[in-house]
Order: C-alpha cells, then structure tokens, then sequence
C-alpha cells in the first residue's frame, strides 16, 4: 500500500481558528439576535486601492490583444516589478538590493513554507513563541520535528518565548541554531525589533554561521522612524539574511496574491562536503523548477502600488488600520487592561484580565460582549495569557467594540 508523509500526523489539527469558528457558530445559534463583531482573523477589509485596479484593467485590456497578450512570465518576477521593488523598497532606503536578488510570488505564506526546500534537514530551528504557525508547522511537515507536546510545543525546535516579563524581546538561544526565524512588525504580538535587537541577531548569525528568514510583511506599518523596514538596513544582513515581503497587508492584496523574498547574492550556506553555496542560486532553481510566475495582470497591480498615487492611496490604507489600532489601544488602556503592540503594526496584544486565561477571556469577551478576538495561547504556549485584537476592520466596528469593551470591564 502506498505510504504517506507520516509528519503530517504530528500537526496539531489545525486548532486555533476552526476552534473560534465553532464557538462562535455555537454563539450565534443560540443567540441570533446578538451583532457579533469579529476581531479575530487577520485579513484586510478595505477594497484595492485605485492606482492598483486601474493597473489591473489595462493588464487585462493588453491580454486580450494578441500583440499585446503575455504568456508564461519570467519564474522570478517581471523586470518592471522587481525594478520598483528595488528602487523603493530598498535603494531609496540606502539599501543595496538589486532587481535580481528578488524573487515575485503568490504569497508569503508560501515562499516562508517553500523556502525550506533549499535547507538541510538537520538544522536546528528556531522560533519566537508566540508564533505565526506556519513557520512550525512547515517544519513539521518536512520532518524536522519530534511529536508536540500538551502545550502544542514540539520536540526538536528552539523556542525563544516573547512575553511582557522579556519586555517582547527574545533571548538569543542557549544552545546554537542554524535557522531563526523573525517576524517583525510581529504577528501576533504588534510589537517592533529595534535597530540594536536586529544588530544583535546578525552579529548572532554571524558568529554560529546561522541564517535568519525574516518575515517583513507588516513593514509598512511602521511609523516609527527609528525602526528599521529591513532586516538589510543592519550592515552584514546580506551574508546572513533572506527577507519576505507581501503586499497582502500594505495594499489589501490577501485575495489578489503578490509577494516577493529577497535572496541576496552573497547569502551562503554550507553542503555536506563543506562547501559554501550561494542561497540565491538555490531558490532560483527551486522557483524555476516548482513555480511558474505570478500572473501578469497581478503583477502591473503590485507595480502600480509603486506610482505616486499608489504610495499615497497605500499609506491611506495603511493609516486607516493604524488609527483603527490606536483607537483600540486608547480605548483598553481607559479601562486599565494592559496593552501591547498596534503602534507600529495592526494587531494589539493584550494582557487576559485577572482571572482569565485566553480562551476564558475569548468565551467571556463573545459571551458579554458579542466580540471576537484570538485566544494568544493559539500561537504558542507563551502565548497563554495573551489576547489578540485585529485592526483590520470598518471604523465604525472599531468604535463598537471599543464602546462594548468599555461597559464590559466595569
Ligand atoms: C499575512 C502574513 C503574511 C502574508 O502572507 P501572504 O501569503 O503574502 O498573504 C506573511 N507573514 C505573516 C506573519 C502574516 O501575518
């Protein structure tokens, strides 16, 4: 009989999010008076800016001309795209990122789950716990991993934990890693690296020959100007680094699908007869073979959030969430819970009031005041005690959920 990949039945069933779902379908049977307003899954609710579905129609209007139409593209993107991401992403932030050290996708999910094909199966891993669960559980399936434990944490990864008591900044691992994986702005938590905390974890993958995936989808909400965009803005990054971006978050594109990871051409890692092999030739095969491009009409879409009206009808997208954010984070401080994140990024982190552990507070929070949110234990058992709020939403269920979060804690 045919065998399966057996790592596969060591993945905690997909727990979190089809566990809200049950429970608030169970909610809402029982209730269907009731206006429940979800703050729990991240996905954006603001429609595709202008610049983007202009782009997009005129895409479509050459494709259905023959000596316009556009078959199969190039595997690592179209030239116009990769040229802007360079250019404003990276040149214009003084960093030395070249056209072809960038790779378009569909997706960032994918490229951080692909991306393990070029590695060996013998590194040892690390995450930051919590943790945005495709990182572990890619590994999970590639067999990297032991079985899970009751908390969800499986034997065999590293897990720095990230919690109000560390300050959200993680201790670099007691016994040496291979592969780290960062994501900063981070999801779950909403919190920021510094440029001193990404410094230190260079001068780390420097020292133990490591290699960082850093995961930058929530970059453009950064409004700090001393926090660094991009894990290549730290000198010796590019020895050491791969970086994912999305336009999933910036640009509203969750249903479009465009991404890009950044493999710069001095990234190296060893072969088993000890040799030092470039990263990027590796993932250029690995897209060559596997993947065939992102589509043409998607692609001049992401190139046109790069025009100047696309850059201001982004950043109006992405000051809408962040004014979301910071009206949920005025709106829990005034009732004394302890909040984190959603300054620099669009979800807020909060300390589960006394009494609660994360689901208690989700049941309390859904029952009492028809909201929904994600308990933090979902993401890692550092994660207990944690609650996330997502600012993707409408302005006016913003301001709801703030007023029922008011009369809810006394
Ligand atoms: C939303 C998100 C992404 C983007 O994923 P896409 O596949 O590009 O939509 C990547 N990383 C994290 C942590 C995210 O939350």
């Amino acid at each position: 009989m045919t065998s399966i990949n057996d790592h596969y039945l060591k993945l905690k069933a997909g727990y979190l999010f089809p566990e809200i779902a049950k429970r608030v379908n169970s909610f809402c049977e029982s209730h269907p008076e009731a206006d429940v307003i979800k703050l729990g899954i991240g996905d954006v609710t603001e429609p595709l800016p202008q610049a983007v579905i202009t782009a997009m129609h005129e895409a479509i209007d050459e494709m259905a001309k023959r000596e316009t139409f556009h078959g199969y593209g190039p595997e690592q993107g179209y030239e116009f795209l990769r040229e802007k991401i360079a250019r404003f992403d990276y040149q214009d932030r003084g960093v030395s990122i070249s056209a072809d050290e960038i790779f378009v996708s569909d997706g960032s999910k994918c490229d951080t789950g692909n991306i393990l094909d070029i590695f060996g199966n013998d590194n040892r891993i690390a995450v930051l716990d919590p943790v945005y669960p495709v990182y572990v559980d890619t590994n999970v399936m590639a067999g990297h991993t032991g079985q899970a434990d009751e908390q969800g944490r499986y034997e065999g990864l590293v897990y720095l934990p990230v919690t109000a008591e560390n300050n959200f900044v993680p201790d670099f691992p007691s016994e040496p890693v291979d592969l780290i994986y960062l994501c900063y702005p981070n999801n779950p938590t909403g919190v920021v690296a510094s440029r001193e905390v990404l410094k230190a974890w260079v001068d780390y993958a420097h020292e133990h020959s490591a290699i960082i995936l850093f995961d930058a989808a929530y970059e453009a909400f950064i409004s700090d100007p001393e926090i660094p965009h991009s894990i290549f803005e730290i000198e010796g990054a590019d020895e050491v680094a791969i970086e994912f971006r999305s336009f999933s978050k910036n640009a509203g594109f969750t249903g479009t699908r465009c991404a890009f990871t950044v493999v710069p051409k001095s990234v190296c890692a060893s072969s088993a007869t000890g040799e030092s092999v470039s990263l990027h030739q590796l993932w250029n095969r690995r897209q060559s073979t596997k993947f065939n491009g992102v589509s043409y009409i998607v692609q001049r879409g992401a190139e046109a959030v790069y025009s100047p009206e696309g850059r201001e009808q982004t950043k109006q997208l992405v000051d809408f969430y962040l004014e979301n954010a910071a009206r949920l984070r005025e709106g829990l401080e005034k009732v004394g819970i302890d909040v984190h994140g959603g300054e620099n990024a669009p979800y807020v982190w909060l300390k589960t009031p006394e009494g609660f552990d994360s689901w208690g507070f989700f049941d309390e929070l859904l029952h009492k005041a028809h909201l929904v949110g994600t308990p933090g234990s979902g993401f890692g058992a550092s994660g207990e005690g944690y609650f996330r709020l997502s600012a993707f939403n409408s302005r006016e269920n913003i301001e709801e959920a703030v007023n029922r979060f008011q009369n809810l804690v006394r």
